[in-house]
């Protein structure tokens, strides 16, 4: 049983429209039972849900986050992107960068750096996702590979308080595996010694189930869920579990 404050950040991809926002319901239900667990709930919706989401958790102790940002500060001739500034406009308080789903587009270290100067500039709180592959794995390269993500990722960011890494090794995301329990606990103190003071979570597969393991993690400072967090029950389920 843990009794440290924990963020859970619910990364619906491109999944969810208006109706799906319904669902939500029981989770605020739930929030406003809970007052006395001190926790973080964060949802990060596909961005045409951001606004509606917004005013739907005003009165709410749940914030909201964008899935990605354009690097640029500015209006811009970019189509089908929205910055920073334009989450801050509709009450995102986080942005996710870095997500493997993306960096597997083509995403480089450069320009999720320019991503990260530009949300914090912009007063969002930073979700940087870093993750080794499977592959990186088997050939033992995951700190190197972090490092690697970690300084060119967080370049000339010399304040990192409105940093908070989300470690998810690709090969655990939507697959159903999660990394053993000594591995994961060393890998978050790894992440840890590099980036001083900076929060830790874990994402890939995380739900009702593998929670019962991934929770006796004590370095661990909450979770990034995909898949599990687009139904309510299973989300809360996810909280309880974390706590009891
Ligand atoms: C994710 O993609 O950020 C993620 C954690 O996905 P899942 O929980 O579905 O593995």
């Amino acid at each position: 049983m843990t009794n440290k404050y924990m963020y859970f950040i619910a990364n619906w991809k491109m999944f969810g429209n208006l109706k799906t926002l319904n669902s939500i319901n029981k989770v605020i239900s739930f929030t406003k039972k809970n007052k006395k667990n001190k926790f973080k709930l964060v949802y990060c919706p596909p961005a045409s849900l951001l606004f509606p989401l917004s005013k739907k958790l005003q009165a709410t102790s749940i914030d909201i986050g964008g899935q990605n940002c354009h690097e640029s500060q500015n209006f811009g001739a970019n189509t089908g992107y929205i910055n920073s500034k334009m989450l801050k406009d509709v009450g995102a308080k986080y942005v996710i960068l870095g997500h493997s789903e993306n960096r597997q587009l083509g995403e480089s270290d450069k320009l999720i750096n320019s991503k990260i100067q530009s949300s914090i500039k912009s007063g969002l709180k930073v979700i940087f996702c870093i993750g080794e592959t499977l592959k990186q794995k088997k050939k033992k390269i995951t700190k190197r590979v972090l490092f690697s993500q970690i300084s060119k990722g967080l370049k000339k960011i010399r304040n990192k308080k409105n940093i908070i890494i989300a470690y998810e090794p690709v090969w655990s995301i939507g697959s159903g595996m999660i990394p053993r329990e000594y591995e994961l606990f060393e890998i978050i103190k790894y992440i840890k010694n590099k980036v001083r003071g900076v929060k830790v979570l874990y994402g890939g597969s995380v739900n009702s189930k593998s929670i019962k393991n991934l929770k006796k993690i004590n370095n661990v400072d909450g979770f990034l869920i995909g898949g599990a967090s687009q139904v309510s029950k299973n989300f809360i389920d996810i909280i309880k579990k974390t706590y009891n």
